[in-house]
């Protein structure tokens, strides 16, 4: 009786995992599609300096437009993404939205210091993102110093040695360098020290408990403090309520990010946060 329950048990798992494995298999196949037929759509999330409050730059942030499912958000397509190669393709297309939308918006008048834009572990690994960037600059005519790349903590500790020297050919290309979740990823302070990087982005995850939780506030003071005397620029990601802002500017941490500023929004619904900036003298027209 329990043999036959345990092999009930185990077909049932079977048909579980087979229809599992079947629908990553679609999601695939229509991810690749969904490339040609220009289906992925390029969100802009605001990012603000919070001694000023200005919008000083913008993260893209990829959505898949499905026709039947409509807006599907990147973790549940960017871990099939990895897994198959398609997030370089994915990447790559972004960074040159990101790079053509960036100059619309200095053409337009916008004082905007950066657009960011995230690189997957795939295609940093590669070791030929340094000539695709070039590629695309040239391409888009988008001035170096205006793009921003975003490369996780974990990404960047997985080879070190590697990450080094992909970043410092990235540097000398003239654009600025992130790193991303930032406290999530083991660095250790011997290699971060001689990375090649502008900013830390301090992980939502410890933003989340702020101001009350004491670890995550210890936290959070000390990526600020450590961000600073490496010279470096510190971003908060996930910021939702005020009390978490106002602890972040009495620890003088530089820039916020988060739902309190504005959600990651496609281009035509940015206007009234792009006229915010004209209306405080960051745009010139
Ligand atoms: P990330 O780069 O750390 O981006 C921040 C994520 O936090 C975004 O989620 C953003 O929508 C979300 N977020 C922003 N403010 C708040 C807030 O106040 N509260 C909360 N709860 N969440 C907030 P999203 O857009 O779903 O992206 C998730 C992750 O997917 C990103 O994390 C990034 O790792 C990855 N991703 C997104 N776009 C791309 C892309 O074009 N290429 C690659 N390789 N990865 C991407
Ligand atoms: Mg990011
Ligand atoms: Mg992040
Ligand atoms: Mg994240």
């Amino acid at each position: 009786k329990a043999k036959h329950s345990g092999r009930a048990t185990y077909a049932f798992y079977t048909q579980e995992l087979t229809l599992y494995a079947q629908q990553r298999v679609e999601l695939a196949i229509s991810l690749r599609q969904a490339l040609l037929k220009e289906e992925l759509r390029a969100h802009y999330q605001p990012i603000h300096d919070l001694d000023s409050g200005r919008l000083i730059g913008f993260e893209s942030l990829v959505r898949w437009q499905h026709p039947e499912r409509g807006l599907v958000p990147p973790g549940e397509f960017i871990p099939i993404a990895e897994e198959n190669g398609l997030i370089s393709d994915i990447d790559l297309w972004m960074l040159e939205q990101a790079c053509l939308q960036m100059r619309a918006w200095l053409e337009s008048g916008c004082r905007l210091k950066f657009v960011a834009v995230n690189i997957s572990s795939r295609l940093f690994n590669r070791g030929i993102l340094d000539l695709r960037v070039a590629e695309i600059l040239a391409r888009t005519g988008l001035p170096a110093q205006y793009l921003e790349l975003e490369i996780t903590e974990s990404t960047v500790m997985r080879e070190p040695e590697v990450a080094l020297e992909q970043l410092q050919r990235l540097r000398e290309l003239g654009i600025r360098l992130a790193i991303d979740d930032f406290g999530t990823g083991h660095s250790s302070l011997l290699r971060l020290k001689r990375m090649p990087v502008h900013k830390l982005k301090i992980d939502q995850g410890f933003v989340a408990g702020l101001p009350a939780d004491s670890e995550d506030a210890a936290i959070t003071r000390s990526v600020i403090m450590l961000a600073h005397s490496l010279g470096l620029t510190v971003l908060a990601e996930g910021i939702e309520r005020p009390e978490q802002m106002d602890f972040l500017k009495r620890n003088r941490c530089d820039l916020g990010q988060g739902y309190l500023f504005g959600k990651p929004l496609p281009v035509e619904q940015l206007a009234q946060a792009l006229e915010e900036i004209r209306e405080t003298d960051t745009c010139s027209r």
